[in-house]
């Protein structure tokens, strides 16, 4: 088979393709970064006039470098939930429209769960896993038992981690700053850590510290980030255009604090899964995803704990853990082989915004 992927759930209209082998053929991706970085934030209606804009030729040019048209393909498989309506709505209507348009099977695809399977892609990782997935709407522990099959163990209460280093960032103007004004604000936060002297000057409390489940709680973090923020700008008189003189170790700061509160909810649910047996103690795995899954100084901490739990640990290439449409397809893949989720009655799907893993199976479905 060749499986079409098309992903337009936030601001990156993507699409690849892959054989029956999972090998990739081809792919092709419009990402809005900087025009909603001009923005301040993405606005959901210019997101979605880009997706318009972008995701025929995205399509075009993914069968172009394959060599393919839509005749040779088997089936297309297109992320539905959750994300911004607005932009899942141009995703869907565009592949109803070649569905019909070319009578194919429609493979409905759930974007959490693509960044949670999509390393399996390049490593040979069999389930059950525990996965950590940490990106710009989402922060959850949780057991991939199957390709259809999740276990939430914990989920944030409040905001994801990438979106506290993007708020940060803007409020820190690190835009400014040529180096970064083109990087996501994580990239940025990562970027201007490596050059901080004294991070420890600023502290930032350890978050849920006294609660012993998996749920995660970011807002703290991102509250009293700003606040030495605020007052190192009136303790040197700066307005406008001007960074901190303490950018960096603030950055640094930040990212300490939110990695050791990754490390600590990620060893409970570790010890979580050895206490109830939910992982087999011998195929301990950890898979790491989601766009601030790109960041290094949390994935070398991340490690650090594995190494000390006796699990493993994985993560995809950088630009499959932020969104693409290698892993929609991939994911389109896995639940062709499975015969799970493949859809021919067009008018039962329709897309949603918010919606915890394993939300669809084949029993809801056709
Ligand atoms: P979700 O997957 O939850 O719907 P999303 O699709 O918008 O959210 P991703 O594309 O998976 O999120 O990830 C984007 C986020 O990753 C952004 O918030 C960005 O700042 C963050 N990010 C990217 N690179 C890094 C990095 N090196 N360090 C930290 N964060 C990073
Ligand atoms: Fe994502």
């Amino acid at each position: 088979p060749l499986i079409f992927g098309i992903e337009t759930s936030c601001d990156d209209t993507g699409c690849a393709i892959v054989d029956g082998r999972g090998n990739l053929l081809s792919e092709s991706l419009h990402c809005q970064n900087l025009i909603h970085l001009r923005n301040g934030g993405i606005i959901p209606d210019v997101a979605q006039d880009l997706h318009r804009r972008y995701i025929e030729l995205t399509v075009e040019d993914t069968l172009k470098k394959a060599n393919l048209s839509m005749d040779d393909i088997t089936a297309l498989a297109v992320t539905l939930q959750p994300g911004l309506p607005l932009s899942l709505a141009v995703g869907m209507k565009y592949a109803k429209h070649l569905a019909r348009k070319f009578n194919k099977p429609f493979i409905p695809i759930h974007h959490m769960e693509a960044h949670a399977l999509v390393s399996r892609m390049q490593h040979n990782i069999p389930f059950p896993y525990l996965t950590l997935l940490i990106s710009g709407g989402h922060c959850l522990l949780a057991i991939v038992q199957d390709i259809n099959q999740f276990k939430l163990l914990g989920e944030s209460l409040d905001s994801a981690p990438g979106e506290v280093f993007d708020k940060v960032s803007r409020r820190l103007k690190l835009r400014n700053v040529p180096e970064y004004s083109k990087m996501s604000g994580g990239q940025a936060i990562e970027a201007s850590a490596s050059k901080a002297s004294d991070p420890h000057c600023f502290k930032l409390p350890l978050p849920l510290a006294n609660y012993k489940d998996c749920n995660f709680s970011f807002n703290g973090l991102k509250t009293s980030t700003l606040l030495h923020l605020h007052r190192k700008e009136k303790e040197h008189n700066i307005e406008g255009d001007e960074l901190i003189p303490e950018v960096s170790d603030l950055c640094a700061a930040l990212l300490m604090a939110v990695t050791r509160h990754l490390v600590h909810r990620t060893q409970r649910a570790i010890e979580f899964c050895k206490q109830r047996k939910l992982i087999p103690e011998t195929e301990g795995r950890l898979v790491v995803s989601g766009g601030v899954a790109c960041n290094n100084f949390i994935f070398k901490n991340l490690t650090i704990l594995c190494n000390e739990m006796e699990y493993d640990i994985f993560r995809p290439d950088p630009k499959l853990c932020t969104d693409n449409g290698v892993m929609i397809a991939w994911n389109g893949l896995e639940k062709w082989r499975g015969g799970v989720d493949i859809v021919t009655d067009l008018n039962s799907l329709d897309i949603k915004a918010v919606s915890p893993l394993g939300d669809y199976n084949a029993d809801t479905l056709d």
